[in-house]
């Protein structure tokens, strides 16, 4: 069975996304654990908390299905260092949030060097991921490529490797591969998909692709733009999905759509990827 799901609304709680989850036809979903473009985030609710637990049961859906989105302030790469610090104690209470949730992966964008250089960006990536996974002992953190543009690291499977092999508790890092962020990035994820994987595999082993986050693009490939578009409206479109989608390695992993619109757009890009790869 295929693991499919969207990113869900938290507005008046978490305990709504496991049954809309179901609703929009999915099995796996991804959050964010607070206001993603606030510095401020609060806990949960504990009223709110046994009841998002209680439901995850009862909906069935697995831990590995369950991912949660680092908010979009967060730049643990940044060469200034208030910057910096107010992004790594928001990682850290990201992953308590997580670990409350009950939520074992925490999705972040690797960050921008603002300029710096990727080097000196990601010696500061690796020294606050040690800093956090230090702290907070329960979350994983999956780094996910991204596209390149504004000094952003993690465009190539290099950067995300470099981290990987960096960090004290490598064991606690996996990845996602955003669809979209591939494409525009120039790797050709539909004619080229095996030698994609080849190279995950030989430089941090397929085992540590934890999701996948499924977006058609608005742009051509290597356009470099981070434009997500609906299932099969995009330039990748619906034969390219196809093909990527029904790849044996690709079909074991959960798929997260970050797909533009609201839980009822979710349902029908669901049905679509369902109706692309021949599953009803
Ligand atoms: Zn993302
Ligand atoms: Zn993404």
């Amino acid at each position: 069975m295929i693991r499919i799901g969207a990113h869900m609304p938290i507005g008046g709680g978490f305990k709504r996304v496991p049954k809309e989850t179901i609703e929009i036809g999915g099995n796996a979903f991804q959050i964010f654990p607070h206001n993603p473009r606030q510095w401020k985030a609060g806990f949960p609710k504990e009223d709110d908390v046994l009841e998002f637990r209680n439901r995850i049961k009862k909906y069935n859906i697995e831990t590995d299905s369950m991912l949660s989105h680092s908010g979009y302030l967060i730049n643990i790469a940044s060469p200034k260092e208030d910057n910096w610090k107010k992004s790594l104690d928001l990682l850290i209470k990201e992953m308590e949030i997580c670990s409350i949730l009950g939520i074992k992966y925490l999705n972040i964008h690797p960050g921008s060097h603002l300029g710096a250089g990727e080097d000196k960006g990601i010696k500061k990536i690796v020294k606050a991921l040690n800093i956090a996974l230090e702290s907070e002992k329960n979350t994983f953190i999956l780094l996910e490529n991204v596209a390149q543009k504004g000094g952003n690291i993690g465009y190539k499977i290099e950067h995300l490797k470099f981290i990987i092999d960096k960090v004290k508790q490598p064991e606690r890092l996996g990845i996602t591969i955003d669809t979209c962020h591939a494409w525009d990035a120039g790797y050709d994820i539909v004619n080229k998909l095996d030698e994609f994987l080849d190279k995950i595999d030989k430089l941090i082993g397929l085992e540590k692709l934890k999701f996948i986050h499924l977006n058609d693009s608005k742009n051509e490939l290597g356009s470099n733009k981070d434009r997500h578009e609906n299932i099969g409206k995009g330039v990748i479109g619906e034969e390219g999905l196809r093909k990527f989608l029904t790849h044996e390695i690709i079909l074991t992993k959960p798929w997260i759509l970050e797909t533009p619109g609201d839980n009822e757009i979710h349902k029908q890009d669901i049905s679509k990827v369902k109706e692309i790869i021949g599953v009803i």
